[in-house]
């Protein structure tokens, strides 16, 4: 028993007699406990099962959901603390609780962590507050002045969205008593309503596309699918521009015409997420309920009301939006579902593609997975029959694919001090010249990955992380990528004392800027990055100008290589095309395909044909070949061979057991412990404990376990046997991480 369970029992213990109370409720509670606790139930609450309630735990009371009404009385030893309140709100649906309740052994993490995903918006079941707005009744009153005059003229205007006094009286440029003052005179009407108000249901035609052979294909299957109402798990598998949105909007289209079905479409970037909001504006005439961390309170607690109500029918947000209550979720879009941003690896460890399915499977809903780079467990699914598979290879329109080519630095290297060979910058040129546009991507922020003392040569790491410390010139600051921290350039050097002895190795964006800026001074040369472009509302701007032309260069990270239609852009430049081959982890060959050929599909559109250009010191690596060929199934193919023959995902099971404690020491003696406790269990490898390449992050020390298993063997349960054999010092950490993604 926990000590949090025994504070559930408050009083005396009536000297070991048996209380059989009437009726009990098992309520979970948003925080890291295993399992529900049982409360007695008031006679006058009669609780369901996804009832929110106030409970009493220790000395604080939180707000958890009912998981049970458990049939029958039960011998206690000592009184149940009972339930202090229904709380007035939509109840979590059952097949929420079905997916809590199946994802918590499976991710080896306590239930209530998963359910405070689901709560972790409590503006969502605060009240519904009211707000009085004023409608004109045509009434004029005998007595008339000119502030009544613009008060009442502003209220005709404002029919449509009728306002407060306040607003009104803001709009008029009078004051809040002359509104009143019209309401007591009869010519305005008070009316109370919701301060939030609901979202307009989407009008499926509001308008529709021509559409070629292969997308029209392509929609009647998900019509299809939508109209069969069971689960089905669809691959929608189309280069970068064939028209997947717009073909997955017709699966929406097809469910919005059933009165209360809900859509729910995640996207991995909430910068992304902006632009194709507005598309879904266009293409079905109201604006969908969004979901991300950026959004206001207000706005959370409005989409987490509607949402709940089923009354917001097309959501789209982050992957936190899948743990929204829908009322009744029958269709589920992951778009660009390869991308690694799904994984969350931060309190809880989840991937959230793979919780989607599930959903899905529970909701029995359509789910349709997106990408023109599937992932290869998504590819694997297809191939094996598991999923269907649809497939869009070509361009919308009379746009082609952009052509490929590698640049090899060892023969064809920049000049001393740059970065961008002669050929690119001669393409970069040539792209100016016509007026069109270019990107170069590279995905590094600041200015210089690593900072070097020049007189003793050693490299200036975060003090409390084992990662190196970036430059940021904008800025003025040395920053640590992985925590945040930052300081400013230190006038000596830490090690040999030496004066002002700092020099940045390697090219950030802001270094590729300097040399864009040198090279083209006429050009007009912007960073998109998130430390360019903070907010939604910055890299809205920055998209609204790069699509109207008011940019030449765009120099972009990985938020630039999304999503976005940049008609004027046929030329994209890869600084560092081995980037992320070097991580050496399983998906680093996948990983580089996937994003290079993304950001290569920025190139060119409709009339413009586009091209890419690599720069690379590896050009016979089997990605880049790939690339080049365009031969992304030939490419996969072999990946899933390696593999397969590796027993690696998705062919086998992998999961890694992260320890941590705050000193070197400690980790030291949770490892030996873990190492000891490993269960015997046959066909399952165990590797570790390992040094992670992040031994130390915020001060924190680390250690890792791999574990790795065959598709059938549940590994999941594996790890929390193996968790569970060990005494857990209060001063660890022991976190699981199902199918990770990370290995750092
Ligand atoms: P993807 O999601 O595969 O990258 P999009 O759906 O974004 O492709 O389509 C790329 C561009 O082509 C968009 O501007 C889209 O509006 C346009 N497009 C795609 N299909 C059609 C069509 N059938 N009719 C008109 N425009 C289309």
């Amino acid at each position: 028993m926990t000590e949090s369970q025994f504070d559930l029992f408050s009083g005396a213990d009536p000297a070991g007699q048996n209380i059989a109370p009437a009726r009990r409720a098992r309520v979970l509670l948003p925080e890291a406990l295993p399992e529900p606790f049982d409360y007695a139930m008031p006679d006058d609450l009669d609780l369901q099962p996804g009832d929110l309630v106030e409970v009493p735990l220790g000395n604080r009371v939180l707000i958890g959901a009912v998981w049970e009404i458990p049939a029958g009385p039960t011998l206690l030893k000592k009184p149940l603390r009972p339930v202090q309140a229904r709380i007035d709100a939509p109840p979590v649906p059952e097949r929420l609780r079905a997916l809590i309740d199946w994802a918590a052994p499976y991710l080896c993490a306590p239930k209530g962590l998963l359910l405070r995903m689901v709560l972790r918006s409590p503006e969502g079941f605060a009240e519904i507050r009211e707000e009085t707005v004023f409608l004109p009744t045509g009434l004029r009153p005998p007595r008339m002045n000119a502030a009544r005059e613009s008060v009442l003229a502003a209220a005709d205007a404002s029919i449509g969205a009728p306002l407060t006094a306040a607003g009104l009286a803001q709009a008029a440029g009078a004051s809040a008593g002359i509104v009143h003052g019209l309401a007591a005179a009869g010519a305005l009407k008070p009316v109370r309503r919701p301060v939030d108000p609901p979202f307009l249901a989407p009008d499926p035609d509001f308008i529709r596309r021509e559409f070629s052979p292969d997308q029209r294909a392509a929609a009647d299957h998900l019509e299809g699918a939508v109209a069969s109402a069971i689960f089905a798990p669809i691959l929608l598998d189309g280069v970068t521009g064939s028209g997947k949105t717009e073909v997955y909007f017709e699966a929406i289209a097809a469910q919005a015409r059933h009165a209360d079905a809900q859509t729910l479409v995640l996207l991995p970037e909430i910068a992304l997420t902006q632009d194709v909001l507005a598309r879904f504006e266009t293409r079905f005439g109201a604006r969908p309920a969004e979901w991300h961390s950026g959004i206001t309170g207000r706005a959370r607690r409005r989409a987490w009301r509607e949402i709940a109500a089923g009354r917001a029918r097309i959501v789209v947000g982050a992957r936190s939006a899948l743990f929204l209550p829908y009322q009744n979720l029958r269709l589920i879009i992951v778009d660009e579902e390869h991308d690694q941003s799904f994984k969350q690896d931060e309190i809880l460890h989840y991937q959230a593609r793979d919780l989607a399915i599930m959903r899905a499977k529970l909701e029995n809903a359509v789910i349709v997975l997106a990408s023109a780079t599937p992932s290869l467990e998504t590819l694997h699914n297809a191939v094996s029959g598991r999923f269907a598979h649809l497939r869009l290879p070509a361009r919308a329109g009379s746009a082609a694919l952009p052509e490929i080519t590698l640049v090899d630095m060892r023969a064809d290297p920049p000049e001393k001090g740059r970065w961008l060979s002669p050929k690119l910058v001669e393409a970069t040129a040539e792209t100016l010249a016509r007026g069109e546009q270019v990107l170069l991507f590279l995905n590094r922020r600041g200015y210089a990955p690593l900072v070097v003392c020049r007189a003793c040569g050693g490299r200036l790491k975060a003090p409390d992380s084992d990662s190196w410390l970036v430059e940021h010139r904008f800025s003025g600051r040395l920053v640590c990528h992985l925590t945040g921290f930052s300081m400013p350039k230190p006038r000596f050097c830490p090690t040999c004392k030496a004066p002002d002895p700092f020099m940045g190795i390697g090219p950030g964006v802001e270094r590729i800027y300097e040399e864009a800026r040198a090279l083209f001074p006429a050009a007009r040369v912007a960073i998109f990055s998130s430390d360019t472009a903070l907010s939604p509302a910055e890299s809205q701007t920055l998209i609204a100008d790069m699509k109207a032309g008011a940019i030449d260069i765009l120099i972009g990270t990985q938020i630039a290589a999304k999503g976005h239609n940049f008609p004027m852009l046929t030329l994209v430049g890869v600084v560092d095309a081995d980037m992320s081959l070097k991580g050496g982890d399983l998906r680093a060959g996948e990983r580089t395909f996937q994003l290079l050929s993304q950001v290569a599909g920025r190139a060119g559109r409709a009339e413009r044909p586009g091209r890419a250009l690599l720069q690379t010191f590896s050009p016979e690596h089997d990605a880049m070949q790939a690339l080049v060929a365009g031969d992304r199934d030939g490419f996969l193919a072999e990946e899933l061979a390696m593999r397969s023959a590796a027993g690696l995902p998705p062919f086998g099971r992998l999961a890694a057991l992260i320890l941590s404690a705050a000193s070197e020491a400690e980790v030291e003696s949770a490892a030996a412990m873990f190492a000891q406790a490993i269960p015997q269990a046959a066909g399952i490898d165990v590797w570790g404990p390992a040094i992670p390449p992040l031994a130390m992050i915020r001060g924190t020390h680390r250690r890792r376990f791999l574990a790795r298993s065959d598709r059938k063997t549940d590994l999941s349960a594996f790890m929390s046997a193996w968790r569970s054999r060990v005494k857990i010092k209060s001063a660890w950490r022991a976190a699981i991480d199902i199918e990770p993604y990370s290995f750092m």
